[in-house]
């Protein structure tokens, strides 16, 4: 693989993969195309309990419940449906019942407040949302911060009845007599948008990624060359079983594991609730052979004590993504597995589907994030968007038809991630050696990752603000041993106020989900800014973190 340099004369680093073909489909055609091959198979199944549901059963239920959106909850092609679920086997049932219907998927992390499950709310437009019965309080305070009233659809795993006012995930999809023929008249092109996940990029608030049909179709193409992808091939006797554990309502978990494990028949294992015990357990139980993890579940694998050479048995394939991968965590991995373990870290964003970068399967290097994979270039780039060449650092720049459409309503946002030549500039520093094997090795965007979640300092700071007696803050991530980065708050305080460090971390940690919450504050008279207003961050970095 690529003995031959991947640069071209421009410095643009090109894929050594082969072209594909991007189908002119909608995700909702592509995940169900091979359908029949398989109708007996495993979709998805519950980690916890064995529940689950086959093919067959998935595209029926899934099919009503589209059909019932339409219909009760009077949902119209291009409409977006909120998801606010953990990994439960239901979630791919609802994600395409949601494209079925010609709505568009928008996702929010179950453990969200009230506070944050607004703003996105009120972003998305949604005209529906999807939840667990414990999460509905969190919705209802939700809807009433924001002032809307939405139709709420519950998700029953037990046998209660739902709430009061409420549309129930169950009765929907299991309704034998609903007319199926309103989806004759669903309308959705390839370039039209199907998923709403939310990244604040490269700085500010979080933004809606708007991902089209054809941005995902791309992807899921991309991932089967057969020079990368880590499915075997699909045969009745043999099932590929992929791990859920990274959550479906980010793109690594919706895009790589739901949609195009779907598309090539394989089973989903749900893991709900990530304790040691519960992964662990699973992985040796459903005999996971597919595993998509961030940097933590690797650590975890190379030091608890229940990972053992038994628990870790039927691992074949094991892709690190989301954040940088360290090569102690890898060693200490390898060291319980067996040997020919396929071990490759990628590299990918929300705004691009998520994969852009992949090395070839057998690759005996854990630093690198590959090649660009098919269809798809990278360039390295100074501050002033000057092509770098081989090992030497800059900003990543990526082209491919994998690249977002672009954030929903954000002109500014959008001429800013995007070049003039339509390059989307990626706020990550890379280095690609002289075949153009590329190795990320910092984030010059103001974005700070917690065990893989976004955490954009922008968001935390005018909740900092918020704080009666606070003037100004600035937040900024400052390395964590397991979680990889933790938020670090300084704050200046108003004339003749006073607040203890505590004041500050209960103020937030009441307000946002728990891996927002502020580990370190530190108090200062000022905060370091430009001339233009800008917060500098690397002072704040160079000297504290
Ligand atoms: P998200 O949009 O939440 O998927 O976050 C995307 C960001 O995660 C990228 O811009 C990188 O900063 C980081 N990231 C993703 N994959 C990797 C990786 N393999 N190595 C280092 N950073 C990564």
């Amino acid at each position: 693989m690529a003995r031959r340099t991947m640069w071209t004369t421009d410095r643009i680093i090109t894929t050594p993969y082969e072209k594909i073909e991007i189908p002119n489909c909608t995700v909702y055609d592509y995940v169900w195309e091979n359908l029949e091959k398989w109708p007996e198979k495993t979709l998805s199944v519950c980690a916890d309990t064995g529940r689950g549901y086959t093919y067959e059963q998935a595209f029926n239920l899934s099919n009503a419940f589209a059909a019932n959106l339409r219909l009760k909850l009077n949902i119209r092609d291009g409409d977006t449906v909120s998801m606010m679920l953990p990994n439960i086997p239901d979630f791919p049932l609802i994600a395409i019942g949601i494209l079925g219907a010609g709505g568009v998927i928008s996702t929010i992390n179950p453990i969200y407040t009230a506070h944050e499950v607004q703003r996105l709310l009120v972003m998305s437009n949604s005209k529906a949302i999807v939840t667990m019965p414990d999460k509905l309080k969190t919705v209802q305070d939700a809807l009433k911060l924001a002032k809307i009233n939405i139709p709420i659809v519950i998700v029953k795993t037990n046998g209660d009845a739902a709430p009061e006012n409420t549309f129930c995930f169950n009765e929907l999809s299991e309704d034998v007599h609903v007319d199926k023929s309103c989806l004759k008249e669903v309308r959705r092109s390839p370039t039209d948008t199907c998923f709403l996940p939310y990244s604040s990029g490269t700085t500010g608030l979080p933004k809606g990624v708007e991902l089209s049909h054809r941005n995902l179709v791309a992807n899921m193409q991309q991932m089967n060359n057969p020079k990368i992808r880590n499915h075997m091939d699909t045969s009745a006797t043999h099932q590929d079983a992929v791990l859920g554990c990274l959550p479906f309502f980010h793109i690594y978990g919706a895009s790589v594991i739901m949609f195009h494990k779907i598309s090539v028949g394989a089973k989903i294992v749900a893991l709900s609730k990530f304790t040691p015990d519960s992964y662990f357990k699973s992985l040796e139980k459903y005999k996971i052979d597919i595993l998509y993890a961030a940097p933590p579940m690797i650590l975890l694998m190379g030091g608890h004590p229940a990972s053992t050479t038994e628990t870790l048995q039927h691992l074949r394939s094991v892709i690190n993504g989301a954040a940088p991968l360290s090569s102690t965590d890898v060693e200490r991995f390898l060291s319980k597995v067996k040997n020919g373990i396929d071990i490759r870290q990628a590299y990918g964003l929300t705004e691009t589907s998520p994969l852009v970068i992949m090395p070839p399967t057998g690759i005996n290097n854990y630093q690198t994030v590959g090649y660009p994979v098919s269809n798809t270039e990278a360039k390295i780039v100074d501050q002033d968007l000057k092509v770098l060449g081989p090992n030497e650092a800059g900003e990543l720049l990526l082209r491919g038809p994998q690249v977002m459409k672009g954030y929903r309503d954000n002109p500014k946002a959008n001429s800013e991630v995007f070049t003039a030549d339509g390059w989307f500039r990626t706020g990550d520093v890379a280095i690609a050696d002289d075949k153009g094997l590329i190795t990320i090795t910092d984030r010059i965007k103001e974005l700070i990752k917690v065990k893989g979640y976004q955490v954009p300092p922008a968001e935390l700071e005018a909740l900092l603000r918020e704080h009666p007696a606070v003037l100004d803050a600035a937040v900024i991530g400052i390395p964590h041993s397991s979680k990889g980065e933790v938020p670090k708050a300084f704050i200046v305080l108003k004339d003749g106020q006073k607040a203890e460090a505590k004041d500050i971390k209960d103020f937030v940690k009441e307000r946002v989900a728990p891996f927002k919450k502020i580990e370190s504050v530190e108090f200062l008279d000022s905060i370091p800014k430009s001339s233009a207003g800008k917060i500098l961050r690397k002072d704040l970095k160079a000297k504290y973190a």
